[in-house]
């Protein structure tokens, strides 16, 4: 038989393991065979994977596509096309656009435009408010992929349900069977932290950071566990920044909560000193921790597996509103938020190459367990015969240093600019088509399609 589309000599790596010189077939969008080169059957197109490393499709679960209403920042073509450029093959957008993703019909709009125009696969969670929780049940039927509360005051002012409202929301979402993250950061404690910080003149970019502190971080995590273990429900800490934060994730989860949690490699690979360094850049919400929260975010959230996802938040702004001309102006002014779908893989491969963590544990918080957490495994996030044929091939030798000129977001102000990675992504293939080759987008706008999760 000859299939559609068949990559050969990579090494495959999968959460189970890796197999040297071989590769995928694919026909109709749909994997064919795993396995040697030798063995794998004739295709009318080959691509040479010139050994590098094959693994399953990059997902990641939380971007700020900012599309509908917000595309001066960055719409579903830009955001999927900086995906498709940076190795991911799946993207999940969160709901604080405008309108706020809060009903069906905001849903469908959010899924219509990005069926319109997106490069790679895609998904969204709705926002659970004061004003919506008669229409759970509505959006679970309207497709959507899970749902968010933001705890306190962020970006787009989404303001947070009471904990009374919280508890009913999880009861009634336990009963669609989807999952639902929070912003984890106790609205009570920033705000006093940051009135009291401004009226003592206190602005600059490190002040940001301290108005956010650890403690408000931890304290949201425990509330949102002690509400799972009473109703039952399926819960997710979005960006876990501070190694108390994946105490309280790991608390959780040996007392019996299905809690599961996502650290961005902006975490792990900045301290607070970056604050210092780069000013106002870096801004963003939860902060950027301390070496000593960091040290402990890698020892319990990683090396002991508090973490299961690593995700980007991709928060695209303008530099105007990021004041990239003046870095260390008054923080208070500046915006929260960065770019990361192009620098996500190198930083994670940087650290495989660093001995952090193993390329098969990167691929499982990468790809598996995301997939796995919002119920899209194994269509999404693995390699098994029969489902999408979504991979991302990478070179985990390529040493290149960052130049946000060349990134395919709308706006690409990012910390990581002149950093130095090692590790790229050379090939993002959704669902058999390569949408991107050598950082070059190939694919067509309009290709990616919503992800079906309707099969709880
Ligand atoms: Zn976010």
């Amino acid at each position: 038989m000859t299939v559609d589309l068949v990559v050969r000599n990579c090494t495959v790596v999968t959460p189970a393991g890796r197999t040297p010189d071989a590769g995928v077939a694919v026909e109709d969008g749909t994997i064919v065979a795993v396995g040697r080169s030798d063995r794998l059957p004739e295709a009318d197109r080959v691509l040479d994977g010139e050994g590098n490393v094959l693994v399953p499709g990059i997902v990641d679960c939380h971007i700020h596509n900012r599309e509908p209403g917000l595309e001066y920042k960055e719409d579903w073509e830009s955001a999927t096309r900086a995906a498709a450029a940076g190795g991911v093959t799946t993207v999940v957008g969160m709901p604080n656009t405008d309108p706020v993703i809060d009903r069906p019909e905001h849903l469908e709009l959010k899924f219509e435009r990005g069926e319109a125009s997106a490069h790679v696969d895609f998904q969204s969670y709705a926002v659970v408010t004061s004003e919506n929780l008669d229409l759970i049940s509505e959006i679970d039927e309207a497709g959507a992929l899970g749902y968010k509360v933001f705890l306190g005051s962020t970006v787009g002012d989404v303001p947070p349900p009471s904990d009374g409202e919280i508890l009913e929301a999880m009861e009634k979402i336990r009963e669609t069977g989807k999952r639902l993250g929070f912003h984890e950061e106790n609205g009570e404690i920033i705000d006093h932290y940051t009135e009291q910080f401004q009226s003592e003149g206190k602005n600059e970019p490190i002040d940001h950071s301290h108005s956010r502190p650890v403690v408000a971080e931890r304290e949201a995590v425990e509330r949102m566990v002690t509400f799972a273990e009473e109703t039952g429900a399926k819960i997710h800490m979005f960006h876990v920044s501070s190694g108390s934060a994946a105490e309280a994730v790991a608390r959780g989860k040996d007392r019996g909560v299905d809690v599961t949690a996502e650290t961005t490699p902006h975490y792990l690979w900045f301290t607070e000193e970056v604050m210092r360094e780069k000013g106002n850049v870096a801004r963003v919400q939860p902060p950027i921790r301390d070496a000593e929260e960091q040290d402990r975010l890698w020892r319990v959230g990683i090396d002991d597996g508090a973490i299961d996802c690593i995700a980007t938040d991709h928060a695209p702004h303008t530099p105007e509103e990021k004041k990239v001309d003046d870095p260390f102006g008054n923080t208070w002014d500046a915006i929260s938020g960065f770019v990361g779908l192009e620098t996500e893989v190198p930083a994670m491969l940087t650290f495989v190459d660093r001995g952090r963590f193993t390329m098969e544990e990167w691929v499982r918080r990468h790809s598996t367990n995301p997939a796995r957490v919002w119920g899209m495994y194994p269509q999404k996030g693995s390699l098994q015969v029969g489902t999408d044929a979504d991979f991302t091939v990478v070179d985990p030798d390529l040493e290149w240093t960052v130049d946000s000129a060349d990134l395919h977001s709308k706006n690409c102000v990012t910390p990581f600019e002149d950093e130095s990675f090692r590790g790229k992504a050379v090939a993002t293939v959704v669902r058999g088509k390569v949408v991107a080759r050598d950082g070059d987008v190939l694919g067509e706008s309009g290709y990616g399609t919503r992800v079906d999760v309707d099969n709880e």
